[in-house]
């Protein structure tokens, strides 16, 4: 019935134009902001930028409407008397993130499989800094399309969402939200139909085929729509040469070195020992990443859902166990308390090759995004971003390249460039504001206190409280 009231109150929201205006809020979305006023001025900030530059102590960021109109040091950008000024001190600002590989899903380890989450990840996402998101598979994307235009309405809260089409997957397929796709032209009419419908990017799924992974390519070009995956029956390098546009998920995904791999097949092996002993300087690594950058195929880093299986490694993290529903938070604090224990050495190694693997594409000129997969266990919507964050910092990527590799990155990605990503004159005014120090201290990019979308700030404690207890059923 959820559902039924949100589709009503959308044919409102879609009437609405798709420009990024500052929608007027509804009541009940109103009851998030903490800060709206025509000029905000954000001073004595701690500042990272998103370009990669270094951080700067004591800036003002000066924000009209739904743009920022001036960054600089404190004293030097003048503030208007009428702007309501926010003083910063103690705190860190960086821009709005772009999650790339954001579901609007969780399956829940206890009731199985994965169900959407059209009431919590919104806010969650919101809450937590990620003001846009690439849904990067979709069990639903008619409901992504109603909860974008929602958002976009004013009458819910939530991050920009870039819909993406029903996953493509070939077969065998064992999962229920999946269509398992029998040969090239069905792709196609797939491709075609939600094209049409106005999805600007799909999802390649795990045992699709060569041939109908190329069929789905082309027409997703001819509609002027992107392509990314989630590969194992078809490899990497296989996949840059059909034209695909972008990676999920580091090197995790790549069976370009699986030893006896057959064609259109994933490997009968698992391949956690190959990626364990993975040379990333070795010829073959060094071809994938070579080709990928030479064809322009991004990577989205995934590093918190790979974590999972690490889980001696995972940290406790009582944020999330208030978040998800109590039978699934009982769950996931066994999982975490199992995890201490656990005989996990064998992806521990596999964790460090999947770190150096982002490195050198990044250093090989790779665009590097990063998203949360939300799917799983303790991998739900925003915490998980945040854990990427300090996985990234982890893998040697300086704070400042981190937080590129999560907003600017990600918005290249998008073709969102020019509007997002970074902290500057011009840009929308999505930026997000954290106690203490992110560049010194990785884990304070858990301490969102304020997030600006289009320069309205809304209040993250009072996102996270309203949705407390609801991951894993709505
Ligand atoms: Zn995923």
């Amino acid at each position: 019935m959820r559902v039924l009231s949100i589709l009503a109150a959308c044919s409102l929201a879609a009437a609405l134009p798709a420009a990024a205006q500052r929608p007027s809020l509804s009541n009940s979305a109103r009851a998030f902001v903490a800060v709206d006023a025509p000029v905000v001025a954000l001073t004595h900030a701690r500042l990272v930028d998103g370009t990669g530059a270094p951080a700067r102590d004591d800036q003002t960021i000066l924000i009209s409407g739904d743009k920022i109109t001036a960054v600089g040091k404190t004293g030097s950008v003048s503030v208007p008397a009428d702007a309501r000024t926010v003083d910063l001190t103690g705190r860190t600002v960086i821009p709005g993130l772009v999650g790339l590989h954001d579901h609007m899903y969780y399956s829940s380890p206890v009731s199985g499989t994965m169900k959407f989450m059209p009431v919590s990840y919104p806010r969650l996402f919101l809450a937590n800094g990620i003001t846009t998101i690439r849904t990067t598979g979709s069990v639903d994307p008619y409901q992504e399309m109603n909860i974008k235009a929602l958002i976009a309405g004013g009458q819910m809260v939530g991050p920009e969402i870039v819909v993406t089409g029903p996953y493509l997957q070939g077969a065998p397929n064992q999962l229920v939200t999946m269509h398992p796709i029998a040969n090239p032209d069905e792709a196609r009419r797939i491709v075609r139909y939600w094209s049409e419908e106005g999805v600007p990017w799909f999802k390649a799924y795990t045992t699709i085929s060569r041939d109908q992974l190329g069929a789905a390519i082309d027409e997703a070009h001819k509609h002027g729509v992107k392509v990314t995956a989630h590969l194992c029956s078809v490899t990497y390098r296989e996949a840059v040469a059909l034209g695909i546009d972008h990676l999920e998920h580091g090197v995790f995904a790549n069976t370009d070195y699986a030893k006896g791999k057959q064609a259109d097949r994933c490997p009968s092996s698992g391949m956690d020992s190959v990626y364990a002993a993975l040379d990333v300087n070795s010829p073959e690594v060094r071809q994938t990443i070579d080709e990928m950058v030479k064809h322009h195929v991004g990577l989205t880093s995934t590093l918190a859902v790979y974590e999972l299986s690490s889980p001696s490694r995972v940290p406790v993290d009582q944020r999330v166990l208030d978040a998800l529903y109590p039978d699934v938070s009982k769950w996931v604090s066994d999982y975490y308390t199992k995890g201490r224990t656990a005989n996990d050495s064998l992806w521990q190694r596999a964790m460090k090759k999947g770190m150096e693997f982002e490195r050198a594409f990044v250093r090989a000129g790779g665009l590097l995004g990063a998203g949360a997969d939300p799917c799983c266990i303790s991998a739900i919507a925003g915490y998980a971003d945040q854990r990427n964050y300090e996985l990234l910092v982890e893998a040697g990527f300086t704070p400042e390249q981190a937080i590129q590799i999560m907003s600017a990155n990600g918005a290249k990605v998008l073709g969102f460039g020019d509007r997002l990503g970074t902290i500057a004159p011009g840009k929308q005014a999505d930026l997000v504001v954290v106690r203490g120090d992110p560049t010194r201290t990785p884990s304070d990019i858990r301490n969102v206190e304020t997030v600006f979308r289009q320069g309205i700030g809304y209040d993250s404690a009072k996102l996270v409280a309203s949705v407390k207890g609801m991951v894993g059923i709505k």
